[in-house]
């Protein structure tokens, strides 16, 4: 009887707890916060307000959509302001 049960998901974090995670950013929410995604064992991390890497909880979801909303909305407000300034530029 042959009974081999090796799930990728399970080779791919013994991988992990060997060699480390292999991140990959899987979404930039903002400038310094990205979300990642091991390739081995799917682990999602992303970066906190520190700086460091942190597990993607609910609760990181949450506030990392909150600052991507106020991250395209600054990018779009920063676009318009500019060209406001380059007009002014212009005609001065
Ligand atoms: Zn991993």
């Amino acid at each position: 009887m042959k009974k081999v049960e090796t799930t990728n998901k399970h080779k791919g974090s013994l991988y992990c707890s060997i060699f480390g995670h292999n991140f990959q950013v899987s979404k930039k929410v903002t400038y310094h916060v990205k979300e990642y995604n091991c390739c081995n064992c799917k682990k999602q991390m992303t970066t906190n307000g520190n700086g460091y890497l942190t597990e993607l909880t609910d609760k990181f979801k949450e506030i990392n959509a909150v600052l991507e909303r106020i991250h395209k909305n600054k990018m779009k407000r920063f676009a318009k302001n500019k060209e406001a300034f380059s007009n002014l530029k212009m005609t001065s």
